[in-house]
């Protein structure tokens, strides 16, 4: 099971709360994490085992688009600050259509990516 995590720099801290609230199922169970660059730094600096890409603007959500469109990808929880302006809009956008494209669930807030995460089986 491979899950793409990003937030943007709005929702980085809420994304390091949800990874530390559902902790124990994220190390316990067979989990890959990936993610773009900053995000993944946040993530490791909390404790999580994460492949940190390259940083959104830089390429980041294009890199794990391409995961997704190659089916390496299970789940993606991609934390938008829907508050902020964002120089790569056009990758983020990639990255929601290919989801959509290949039936990746997505979820865009932590409230969603709750119910996504108990909704999942995480077989070995
Ligand atoms: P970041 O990228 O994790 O490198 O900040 C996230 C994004 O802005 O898409």
């Amino acid at each position: 099971m491979k899950i793409a995590i990003i937030a943007h720099d709005g929702k980085k801290a809420e994304m390091v709360q949800f990874l530390n609230t559902h902790k124990d199922l994220l190390l316990a169970q067979n989990v890959d994490l990936v993610s773009t660059g900053t995000t993944g730094k946040k993530a490791i600096k909390a404790g999580f085992k994460v492949n940190a890409l390259k940083s959104g603007p830089l390429g980041g959500d294009a890199q794990i688009a391409a995961m997704v469109a190659e089916n390496e990808i299970n789940m993606v929880l991609f934390f938008r600050d829907p508050l902020a302006k964002h120089p790569h809009e056009p990758d983020i956008f990639m990255l929601m259509r290919l989801c959509d494209v290949y039936d990746v669930p997505l979820a865009t807030n932590p409230a969603t990516a709750s119910l996504l995460i108990k909704g999942t089986k995480f077989e070995k």
